[in-house]
């Protein structure tokens, strides 16, 4: 008996980790259980919105996993987790057993932590920050807006999946209204002063799109603090009202509500994790990986849930060999678009030092500002190749 492992959640993180654990012990008893038959990227996603890629093009399915690699895929809902008993039980009733559980399930939205935004209202200001529907509807939402309409988004604060994604997607909506819209304009409400690559998106914008997007942070008044979907109009801190043709709500997240159930989150509602394997720091014998996870200064990307997710594998087959786990290091690399052949990235290394992840001094960085054209679109094409090359390390 080499072990069985179930991995709950089959995006970037669950994926990886499934594959991986077959890499590292083919022997092991690998069951994914994710109930999507069809996973759509949130990477990439943006560029649906913008009318450059097609939902299939960010399509992935589990047919590698099971016939290649021999990772047993459910397709249902992992319910609840008895951790005394190493039990999870699923959304079609039955259970399953488990030496080790891997936990990938991604984000959830607050509902109501933004008052008025909750599940009705995400219907009418779609979020989008999960993909598949919402990205849809969002993206129906753009085609059918009048030309002189304002598409506002609100942004949230940190921590949340994928910083630099809000500011890509204003990027990637502004080209299409650029070409499609052109008397349409972007607002983005922010509730923080700062955020990634602010320097060069905003070196991007003023290129590309003049004054097509308009950022208002929080000190000036950028936070909202109300939506009413239904209305379309959202309301800041200082009770300016503000009102949008159409209304992208990326709201206040936590982890996944599996974790909670399983009883590895915090007050945070993120899971605290031991740095060296991801094994959560609350229970034992189940590890985390992901968005879920407070792992800072490494940012919640489907590149290091990837990333994480490989630590775990081997870990894990360390652990049911009673081998110590390896060192463990890990990397980054966030492309963003600012238009088709406008790229630009950061990127980290991570180690642990003095028991905590920490970026290696000197290791990474972001994109110069003030590069030719050509380097932009050098990036641009990096972009692609990274999006094809994670995809086919996860589910290929
Ligand atoms: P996910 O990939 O979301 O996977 C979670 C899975 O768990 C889902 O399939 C879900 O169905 C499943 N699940 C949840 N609960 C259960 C349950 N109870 N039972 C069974 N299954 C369950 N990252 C990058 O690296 N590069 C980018 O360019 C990039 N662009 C982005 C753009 C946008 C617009 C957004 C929103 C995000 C972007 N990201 C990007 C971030 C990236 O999508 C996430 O960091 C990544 O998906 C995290 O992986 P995960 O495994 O934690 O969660």
């Amino acid at each position: 008996h080499a072990g069985k492992v179930v991995v709950v959640g089959g995006g970037f993180g669950g994926a990886t980790a499934a594959k991986y654990l077959k890499r590292a012990n083919p022997a092991i008893e690998v069951i994914l259980v994710e109930p999507a038959e069809t996973f759509y990227t949130c990477p990439f996603s943006n560029l649906h919105l913008g009318g450059l890629r097609s939902m299939d093009e960010i399509a992935h399915g589990y047919d590698e996993l099971q016939d290649r690699y021999g990772v047993r895929v459910i397709h249902a809902r992992a319910e609840d987790v008895d951790a005394a008993a190493h039990k999870v039980t699923l959304s079609t009733g039955s259970e399953l057993d488990y030496d080790r559980l891997v936990l990938s399930p991604g984000i959830d939205i607050r509902w109501n932590a933004l008052e008025g935004y909750d599940e009705a209202a995400a219907e009418k200001a779609p979020h989008a920050w999960k993909a598949g529907s919402q990205t849809e509807k969002l993206r129906a939402q753009l085609e059918a807006m009048e030309d002189g309409g304002t598409f506002v988004m609100v942004a949230p604060e940190n921590p949340f999946r994928c910083p630099p994604g809000p500011y890509e997607r204003a990027s990637l909506v502004a080209n299409y209204l650029a070409q499609y819209k052109p008397k349409s304009k972007v607002l983005i409400l922010d509730a923080k002063d700062n955020f990634s690559k602010q320097g060069l998106f905003m070196e991007g914008w003023e290129q590309l799109y003049g004054d097509r997007i308009e950022w208002v942070g929080l000190s000036n008044d950028g936070r909202v603090t109300r939506v009413d979907a239904e209305r379309l109009e959202v309301e800041t801190e200082f009770g300016t009202v503000h009102k949008a043709d159409v209304l992208n709500v990326i709201p206040p997240q936590k982890a996944g509500w599996i974790a909670e159930r399983a009883g590895v989150t915090d007050d945070s509602g993120w899971v605290p994790v031991k740095p060296e394997t991801f094994e959560s720091r609350q229970v034992e014998d189940i590890y985390v990986i992901g968005d879920a996870t407070v792992a800072a200064p490494m940012p919640k990307s489907g590149f290091c849930a990837n990333a994480q997710a490989k630590v775990v594998a081997a870990a894990i087959a360390a652990s049911l060999e009673s081998r110590p786990a390896p060192e463990a290091y890990w990397t980054n690399t966030c492309y963003s678009l600012v238009g088709p052949e406008y790229g630009i990235s950061v990127a980290g290394v991570y180690r642990v030092v003095d028991g905590a992840i920490a970026e290696v001094e000197g290791s990474g960085g972001v994109s110069q500002t003030g590069a030719p054209s050509a380097t932009r679109a050098l990036e641009a094409q990096y972009a692609v190749g990274w999006y094809n090359a994670i995809c086919q390390d996860t589910w290929g």
